[in-house]
């Protein structure tokens, strides 16, 4: 089985950028569990199933095909059932559906059945290892993972940082969506307090590459 390195965190919290540099350094791969959710949301949105209805988003579990590339660029692609192959790289990272995700991420269901595809995922790699980030990777995921790590950062570093991001929204906007996002989602995950043998990284007033050190620091520790 793959070394698992277990990182959750707010988003902005620098842990996506820092997941994927770090597993690179290590020769790792990098699965980004978000990026199922935000998969979840899109074919919920594209199929007009009801996003707050856990039996219509999991009818789409039950029909579809989910594939992310672990090495290299990430590659997201959903097959709905339809031979259709659908490449959502760039439509999860689109502003409204990072608004609608926290509907489909709250059904208890549908989290464990995604939990159960990250473990498959995870465990039919064939990498030496694996970076796995989310929310709760450390908690819930990978309990047992050898190194679990929570990033964090003051709400302001993170807006600044997600403003660079997304044009056209003001640094107010950007620290009142993900204000409001971390709200719904802390409601069904708590993502700021580190679980007992959890190491804290705070990213504040840590650089890109120091951050990255600070986590491969922890690997090799
Ligand atoms: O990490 P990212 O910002 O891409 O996550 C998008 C959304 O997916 C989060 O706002 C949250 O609702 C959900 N999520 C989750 N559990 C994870 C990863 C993401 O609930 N492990």
């Amino acid at each position: 089985a793959p070394l698992l390195v277990a990182i959750d965190g707010p988003a902005g919290s620098g842990k996506s950028s820092v997941s994927r540099a770090a597993a690179e350094r290590l020769g790792f791969g990098i699965l980004d569990t978000g990026a199922a959710y935000r998969s979840l949301a899109w074919a919920a949105v594209e199929t007009s199933a009801d996003l707050d209805d856990s039996a219509a988003v999991g009818a789409i579990l039950d029909v579809w095909t989910y594939a992310i590339t672990l090495r290299g660029q990430q590659r997201v692609t959903v097959e709905l059932g339809d031979g259709v192959v659908h490449d959502v790289t760039a439509a999860i990272r689109a502003h409204d559906v990072s608004g609608l995700v926290s509907r489909v991420s709250k059904h208890p269901e549908v989290r464990e059945r995604l939990n159960e595809m990250f473990r498959r995922i995870v465990a039919e790699s064939g990498l030496p290892g694996v970076v796995i980030e989310g929310r709760d990777i450390t908690t819930v995921v990978a309990p047992d993972a050898p190194v679990r790590v929570l990033m964090t950062a003051s709400p302001e570093v993170r807006a600044q940082r997600r403003a660079g991001e997304l044009d056209g929204l003001t640094h107010a906007q950007v620290l009142a969506d993900i204000e409001a996002r971390d709200a719904k989602d802390a409601q069904v995950v708590d993502f700021f307090t580190p679980a007992p043998g959890v190491t804290l990284v705070d990213t504040s007033n840590l650089n890109f590459a120091q951050s990255v050190e600070a986590v491969v620091e922890i690997v090799r520790a």
